[in-house]
């Protein structure tokens, strides 16, 4: 088991170092080319929710990951306004933001490209992503 966490500003200039920071940990398995595409989609879907969504203001943004063998586990966490109705959170198209251009895909594409999704929020204390993967 091989694990790491890593704590930065809900700001959008850490997108891309969440990003490299997972995909940078997970190098050494030498993942295809393809699991690492959807790791890194997956993962920039989460933080970006939890930078545009989990806060009004000042924040922070905890990831944690493990490898253990070939199964990679990473949670995305906020500590922020929380998600009062996760259901209708995860539906395609669903976002309670659509004036600001967004299309509602976030949790559609973290459940597509990752095995296994779990969404856990309360409200005013945070919300928590954790996906599953299997390395081929
Ligand atoms: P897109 O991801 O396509 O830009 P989106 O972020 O609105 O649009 P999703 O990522 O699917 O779509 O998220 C759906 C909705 O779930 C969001 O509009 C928001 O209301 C809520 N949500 C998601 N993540 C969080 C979070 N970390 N904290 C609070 N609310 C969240
Ligand atoms: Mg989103």
């Amino acid at each position: 088991m091989n694990k790491m966490e890593i704590r930065f500003d809900a700001v959008s200039q850490n997108e891309a170092f969440a990003r490299l920071a997972v995909s940078g940990f997970l190098l050494y398995k030498n993942p295809g080319i393809n699991d690492m595409e959807d790791i890194k989609m997956a993962v920039s879907e989460a933080v970006t929710n939890s930078i545009i969504h989990g806060y009004d203001g000042e924040g922070t943004v905890r990831i944690y990951c493990e490898i253990d063998k070939n199964s990679f586990m990473v949670t995305v966490e906020d500590f922020g306004k929380g998600i009062e109705n996760i259901e209708l959170a995860r539906k395609p198209l669903y976002t309670s933001r659509p004036e600001e251009e967004r299309s509602g895909m976030g949790f559609t594409i973290m459940e597509a490209f990752m095995d296994k999704l779990l969404v856990t929020s309360e409200k005013d204390k945070g919300t928590k992503i954790t996906m599953y993967k299997e390395l081929k």
